[in-house]
């Protein structure tokens, strides 16, 4: 089945026609691992798990490459500021490894907690600083760039066309539109390659130029074409890479070999809180872990994240996580109905049956319509029959939806506060001592705070309510 993709190159949803028939080569630029991701993070690598996942449902292999920003990414996107891992290890008194070490576990926890697949290749920006060099010195060759007392700079006016990616508008700021901090730059949009090392900068590399270390955007340069060569199909990353990141990668790629590096450039929107930004200042910075801390599945935020595309903003609140916990409670129910159930089904059963899995295909390969393949999923659930055929289905849907629609509603994985995990104790004790009435009275206590114990031949189950 044809599958279509919404490319920023173009601004138009093209027909995904790869390289290489077989395997498509996707990457997605990952985290700068200097603090906690947050749920907005994980809004981009989520689309980009579907992307894999819709790929992959689709018989593709993938070679998906994905890196882990590890210095050079400095505070303000126009090579301005300090870079965020150095402050980063400033500020809490580690070294920059170990402000890397500890963010990048956390990520992989996020990644875990979340059913996202994990990409073929995972490059960390400090183990290609040789490949970097080596890509800068070639751009310096080819006239592309040019050194200053504080940099190596690519020279945006030897390209046929800057920008080709985003709507900057180049002449304006060539009339003098912005002030530029480093006075020796051709022209504005002249971007810093490699950067000369202040005295006692803690990063830094040996190089033609001195001490000094990579620019942001040569790091995902230098491992694309290390791992999936001059040119392949699929980039991705969120919208904020556009007009900086992204427009400065097609850069150097073509001041090196002509090319615009993919030919599929995919980019995830924005999340939003409460309608608004997520900021420190309004203290509305939320993380995976203050999701699971409130009781939540974590899958509930990336069932959340189906709610609409990943090109349309996505509105966070705590009414729509609780509102969505209760709809993956009623998928995975609805699961366990089918897996359950005995019905027999007809031929007309089975023919309306493959119109679901054929419309839920159409969805997915449609730019990833997740809202319309959710509602031919909800379809398939609410299926009057109960039949074991359908829970197959249901587990063929999820492995592009990745949110374990056979895990059984249970405490596993929830967390639970302190204070309800000791009535619950107390319950259980109130049991084995026969004090039915004690039991009682603690089970609407736990029920007021939002749970229900069932009590299974298994033992104790807790769920939310
Ligand atoms: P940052 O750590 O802020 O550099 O963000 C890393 C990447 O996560 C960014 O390049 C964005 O693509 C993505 N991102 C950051 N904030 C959000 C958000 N609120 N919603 C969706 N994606 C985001
Ligand atoms: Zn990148």
């Amino acid at each position: 089945m044809d599958i279509y993709l919404y490319n920023t190159l173009t601004r138009k949803k093209e027909l995904f026609n790869p390289i290489d028939k077989k395997e498509v080569k996707i990457y997605s630029c990952g985290p700068t691992v200097y603090k906690d991701a947050t749920i907005g993070n994980m809004r981009t690598n989520i689309f980009q798990d579907v992307l894999r996942r819709m790929l992959i449902y689709n018989g593709y292999k993938l070679k998906h490459v994905m890196n882990i920003t590890d210095v050079g990414h400095l505070v303000s996107d126009g090579d301005e500021g300090e870079d965020k891992m150095v402050k980063s290890a400033r500020e809490e008194n580690k070294t920059p490894l170990e402000i890397a070490n500890h963010y990048t576990k956390l990520f992989f926890e996020d990644l875990k907690d979340l059913n996202i697949q994990t990409p073929e290749i995972i490059c960390k920006a400090t183990d290609y600083i040789q490949e970097m060099l080596k890509y800068v010195e070639e751009l310096v060759k080819k006239g592309f760039a040019y050194e200053t007392s504080t940099a190596i700079y690519f020279d945006v006016s030897k390209l046929d066309k800057y920008p080709v990616l985003s709507n900057l508008n180049v002449e304006e700021q060539k009339a003098g539109a912005r002030v530029d901090i480093d006075p020796e730059k051709k022209n504005p949009y002249d971007f810093a390659l490699w950067i000369k090392a202040p005295e006692n900068h803690l990063m830094k590399w040996d190089s033609p130029w001195g001490p000094s270390y990579p620019g942001w955007h040569i790091e995902c340069s230098a491992m694309s074409r290390k791992h999936l060569g001059e040119q392949f199909d699929i980039h991705t990353g969120g919208i904020d890479l556009i007009p900086t990141h992204h427009e400065n990668e097609i850069a150097q790629s073509k001041g090196i070999c002509g090319k615009i590096p993919a030919r599929y450039w995919i980019h995830g929107e924005y999340l939003l809180i409460n309608g608004g930004k997520m900021s420190k200042s309004l203290g509305n910075v939320y993380l995976l872990k203050d999701i699971k801390k409130r009781g939540y599945d974590p899958l509930v935020y990336k069932l959340l994240c189906y709610s609409c595309s990943y090109r349309n903003k996505l509105n966070f609140t705590w009414e729509a996580i609780e509102a969505t916990s209760k709809s993956l409670e009623r998928l995975r129910n609805g699961y366990q109905n089918h897996l359950n159930g005995n019905d027999k089904l007809s031929e007309e059963d089975r023919e309306i049956l493959n119109k679901i899995e054929e419309k839920f295909h159409t969805a997915i390969n449609d730019d990833m319509n997740m809202p319309l393949a959710m509602s031919y999923v909800w379809e398939a659930v609410r299926y009057e029959k109960k039949n074991k055929e359908i829970a197959n289905l249901l587990l063929k849907f999820d492995t592009v939806l990745g949110i374990k629609i056979d895990k059984k509603e249970t405490n596993e994985g929830i967390e639970i506060s302190e204070e309800v995990m000791e009535l619950v104790k107390e319950r259980k004790k109130a049991r084995q001592e026969k004090n039915w009435t004690e039991s009682d009275r603690l089970r609407d206590l736990i029920k007021e705070k939002g749970y229900e114990v069932k009590d299974t031949k298994n033992g104790m189950e807790i769920r939310r309510i």
